[in-house]
Formats: structure tokens, sequence, C-alpha cells
């Protein structure tokens, strides 16, 4: 961008998104960070669980990224996020070297799956991106059955751990038929009709989402969808 472009995505962030500050930072692992937003837009806002909040990880230019919110506590105007710090991207930038008091542009909270919907029991299949779905849906709902594919199987459960998911939790490694994980998704789905949630790398949510429909105990309703794909940035 040019200085001239640059300057005028400031300005029209400046007009569009909230600022809000981090008012606590703690890591997870090496690979995950959890952090507390605050921000006197959040007062007003109407959140779901489920839905997303968008940041701008780099000054002069208008990309957004896109995360999760696990909870939300309208009267103190705070949110929490967890992020996945996988690469080079801006945003898992912005998260490895991110510190508690530290101000940035964010917009929403905005509608994306309405974890509300997912009423009876669960079947949850995500991945790294996914840990803060699985803690907002925790808010809705106790019956749930977690399936994770992650690219380090013991890392992911130890940061599940801590974020007090261990009841019916698996993870499979990365894998590029995702045959086991298409079988423990398999082998975990409840008797009794369910949901099926399945979101994080799109060729997965594709997969699972086909893969499904062979299943003996097929979900009552999937919600589905792609946060991340290889090749692409900032899926919204
Ligand atoms: C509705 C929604 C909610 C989301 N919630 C969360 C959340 O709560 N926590 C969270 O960590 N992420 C979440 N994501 C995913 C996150 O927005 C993406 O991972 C995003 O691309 C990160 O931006 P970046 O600038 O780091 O990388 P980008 O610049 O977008 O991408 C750089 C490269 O990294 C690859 N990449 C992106 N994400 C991943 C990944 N997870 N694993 C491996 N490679 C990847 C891309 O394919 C690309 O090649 C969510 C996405 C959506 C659409």
């Amino acid at each position: 961008m040019t200085g001239l472009a640059e300057r005028l995505a400031d300005l029209a962030s400046g007009a569009m998104l909230d600022d809000a500050r981090v008012t606590g930072c703690s890591r997870l692992s090496s690979e995950f960070v959890r952090l507390e937003l605050s921000a006197a837009a959040f007062r007003k806002a109407t959140w779901v669980p489920g839905a997303k909040l968008q940041l701008r990880p780099r000054r002069g230019s208008m990309s957004l990224r896109t995360y999760t919110p696990t909870s939300w506590d309208v009267a103190r105007g705070v949110t929490e996020l967890i992020a996945f710090t996988h690469g080079t991207g801006p945003a898992a930038h912005w998260f490895e070297s991110v510190t508690d008091g530290r101000t940035c542009e964010v917009f929403g909270p905005r509608r994306s799956i309405d974890l509300r919907e997912a009423t009876g029991p669960v079947l949850f299949v995500g991945d790294e991106s996914s840990v803060a779905l699985a803690c907002a849906l925790r808010t809705v709902s106790g019956d749930v059955r977690f399936v994770f594919e992650a690219r380090d199987p013991a890392g992911l459960t130890d940061v599940l751990a801590q974020l007090r998911i261990t009841e019916r939790v698996t993870v499979s490694a990365t894998s590029a038929d995702r045959a086991d994980l298409l079988r423990r998704a398999r082998h975990d789905a409840p008797q009794a009709p369910y949901t099926l949630i399945v979101t994080g790398d799109a060729a997965t949510v594709h997969a699972v989402r086909r893969d499904s429909r062979g299943w003996d105990r097929k979900p009552r309703q999937i919600k589905g969808k792609a946060y991340w794909a290889e090749g692409r940035t900032g899926l919204d």
C-alpha cells in the first residue's frame, strides 16, 4: 500500500472500528494465547455464543482477522479470546507479541454460528482454531462430545485441560486423509438425536460433512463453518 492508502485505511478504521484494551493476557502454551479485552463499546453489545469478533492486526491496512469470544460480560464491557498462533500471518504475529495494556481495534460481535440453536446432545469437531468456540459452547450446553484434530495432540490436550475441557474429549493427530478423525467422530456420535458442529480447516469441515451422510447415527442438524483454508488468508 502507498502511504496515502495506508493513511486512508487508518482513517476509515478509526471511524468503523471500536478501540479495545488488553486487560489480561496469558500464554496457555507456546502456540495459544488467552486474552481479556475491555472496551466501552462492549457494554452496549449483544453477544450470542458462537458469534465472531474481528480484529485489525496491522495499521495501514483494512484487513481484519476473525476470532470467537468465549464469553461476554456486558456489565464490565469485557470479553475473552483464545488465539492459536499458527504461523506468520498478521494476526498470529499480533497475538504472539501482545502484552497487557496494549490497545487494538475491533469490529463486532457479529453473527456466525448460533450455538443457542444446538439444543440436545452435541458432537463437536474442530481443530486448534476452534478451542474458543468449544469454550463458548460450554456456556450453553453440558452434553457435548469433543473430537479435535491437532498438529500436536499432546500439546492441545494440555491446553484443553487448562480450560477444563477434560471429559468426553478425544484429540486426533492432523493427517491428510483425516481417516482417524472421521473414525473417532463416527464412533463418538451420540445415540440420541444430536447437533454436529464442525469448524476449523475448510477441508476438514467438508470431509466431516460428507462423511456424516454415511454414519449410522446421522446428525439431526449440522452447523459447519470453515475458519481457515490452506493458502487463503483472513477467512470470515
Ligand atoms: C468465524 C471465525 C471464527 C474464528 N475464531 C478463531 C478463534 O477463536 N481462535 C483462532 O485461533 N482462530 C479463529 N479463527 C481462525 C482465524 O481467523 C484464522 O486462523 C486467521 O487466518 C488467522 O489470521 P492470520 O493473520 O494469523 O493468518 P492469515 O494471514 O489469515 O493466513 C496466513 C497463512 O496461515 C494459514 N492458516 C490460517 N489459519 C491457520 C490455522 N488455524 N492453522 C494452520 N494454518 C492456518 C493460511 O492458510 C495462510 O496460508 C476463526 C475464523 C473464523 C472465520
